[in-house]
């Protein structure tokens, strides 16, 4: 796969056209790895955002889609999928050349992209409420599920196609209209969905896509009184601002935050296993990734051997050219990002911390590449054992029993996920009961499948995503009462 000579040129998405921002303005993106310009997009302001929200209302008041059948929805939505799977190969590379991340990444990422579309497309057909025939012979009860609107979906840069179809066809599914705000820095994949979602034949207004910054776009997006619900995806810091914003006319929330998730090593495991694991855990997708493990507990007898074999192996991971097929860690995203790693590594060595690997960037690359870094006698209070980082930095800390390890492991403000380490049931079973994330894997790390729910504890997020409930998130329930036959019950005296 090679660069294109001349940066892809976008429009967005708005009411059905292609539109340039009302003022002309556009944003462009260089590539993180190979530092040519890659994409150019619309920079839309406070009016775009405005014009696509008005449309997605539109839709969902007089347009055909929240009235279809779930069928008809169902059979659109795996079009999608189709249209997802056709457009693969270029997907992945667009995903290359904005984010930095490795090709052979991306190409399982649209897979499973294409993916989560099918299964919503399964579950447009099973979205139900319920009857009650035990309120009294001449009382029915019903209980209905209705689009709960115009939903605005808000995205991070790390996984750009992938969380967007965490989000809209759950929410198409339900019958709702949307606007996408992708992150600025990645949103070259979110538009060209744009282009499969109309050649499947979606309606004009149901899915909008405005490109630009947090602030106007997503802020506008969070406070706007014709948004009914947002669905956010990032940082815990910009997760509370949703909130706060959203307070106006009290949307529904829902948030996919931070992280800081333990892998939790005993003795007993399979200690081959849990290296791959482990080294995998912290350096996919450099580090840049909610679920990233970026600490590491191990068992106290085993931790000097463990944390050196874990270091060597970091130090054997392929960095560079993402585009190149055997590459396992790409560039960072930006400078700002490259900063801040940089600047854990120093915090941690300041604080006391052990480097066993890593700790810089890659000599031998021009563009942003970070060494797979690993840190040990790291204590709890230091910063790298607390703070997300979003880097391929690793905080090794030990314990000596189960106990200790759920206290270490819910010892931040995080509850995202955990990867538990061990033969013993027993052990297994403390673990995953005691650990306040929400996911917990058991000898393995990461995996991931539409079937299953995903979302946080604490500061990590607010609501699910996937599994059989998705769409059950983007509804609302309405109560039905019928009554049969002449009134039984009289409030005034009858004459
Ligand atoms: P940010 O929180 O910085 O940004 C996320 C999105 O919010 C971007 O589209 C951004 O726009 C937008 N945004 C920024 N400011 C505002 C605002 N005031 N109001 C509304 N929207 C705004 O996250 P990153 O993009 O840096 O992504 C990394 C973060 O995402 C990490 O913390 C990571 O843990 C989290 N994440 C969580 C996942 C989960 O499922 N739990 C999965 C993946 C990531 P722009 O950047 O274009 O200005």
């Amino acid at each position: 796969m090679t660069i294109p000579a001349e940066p892809f040129r976008y429009e967005m998405l708005i009411d059905g056209r292609w539109a340039e921002a009302r003022d002309g303005g556009r944003l462009t993106r260089e590539s993180p790895a190979h530092g040519v310009l890659v994409g150019d997009y619309p920079l839309a302001g406070e009016a775009d955002t405005d014009a696509a929200v008005a449309a997605a209302r539109r839709a969902f008041e007089a347009g055909p889609w929240p009235r279809m059948s779930g069928a008809e929805r169902s059979r659109l939505l795996l079009r999608v999928a189709e249209g997802i799977r056709a457009a693969a190969e270029e997907l992945a590379l667009v995903e290359v050349l904005e984010s930095g991340k490795p090709i052979s990444q991306a190409r399982g990422e649209m897979a499973g992209a294409a993916d989560l579309w099918a299964y919503a497309a399964a579950l447009a057909r099973t979205l139900h409420g319920d009857s009650y025939s035990t309120l009294g012979d001449d009382m029915l009860g019903l209980t209905l599920r209705e689009p709960v609107g115009v939903v605005a979906m808000i995205t991070p840069w790390n996984f750009p196609l992938l969380i967007i179809s965490q989000k809209l066809p759950f929410a198409l599914a339900a019958g709702c209209t949307a606007v996408v705000k992708p992150s600025e820095l990645t949103p070259g994949t979110t538009l060209r969905l744009g282009r499969i979602l109309q050649e499947a034949g979606l309606p004009d207004g149901v899915v909008n896509i405005v490109t630009g910054y947090g602030s106007p776009v997503g802020a506008r997006l969070a406070a706007h009184p014709d948004v009914d619900m947002i669905s956010f995806t990032g940082s815990t810091g910009v997760g509370r601002a949703v909130v706060a914003a959203s307070a106006g006319n009290l949307k529904k929330v829902s948030l996919e935050l931070g992280g800081k998730n333990p892998q939790i090593v005993f003795a007993d495991a399979d200690l081959e296993a849990a290296l791959d694991a482990v080294v995998f855990g912290v350096a996919f997708n450099q580090g840049e990734c909610c679920n990233s493990g970026s600490r590491l507990l191990v068992q106290r007898p085993i931790a000097e051997e463990f944390a050196a074999a874990v270091a060597e192996r970091a130090r054997a991971v392929p960095v560079g050219d993402p585009l190149d097929p055997a590459t396992k860690v790409g560039a960072i995203v930006n400078q700002q990002q490259l900063d801040k790693i940089l600047g854990y590594v120093a915090s941690a060595r300041d604080e006391g911390a052990r480097l066993r690997a890593g700790g810089g960037r890659l000599a031998s690359e021009r563009g942003r590449f970070v060494e797979p870094t690993v840190f040990d006698y790291v204590t709890p209070a230091m910063a790298i054992a607390q703070e997300e980082i979003f880097g391929p930095v690793l905080a090794v800390l030990s314990f000596d029993t189960p106990e200790e390890a759920v206290a270490l492991a819910n010892g931040t403000l995080y509850g995202l996920s955990a990867g538990v380490w061990t033969r013993d049931l027993d052990t297994a079973m403390t673990l995953a009961r005691g650990i306040r994330a929400g996911t917990v894997w058991v000898n393995t790390f990461m995996d991931g499948y539409p079937e299953l729910s995903f979302g946080g504890y604490r500061e990590s997020g607010l609501g699910r995503e996937l599994g059989r409930f998705a769409v059950e998130e983007f509804t609302e329930q309405k109560t039905v009462q019928i009554h049969r036959g002449p009134r039984t019950s009289w409030w005034l005296p009858r004459a």
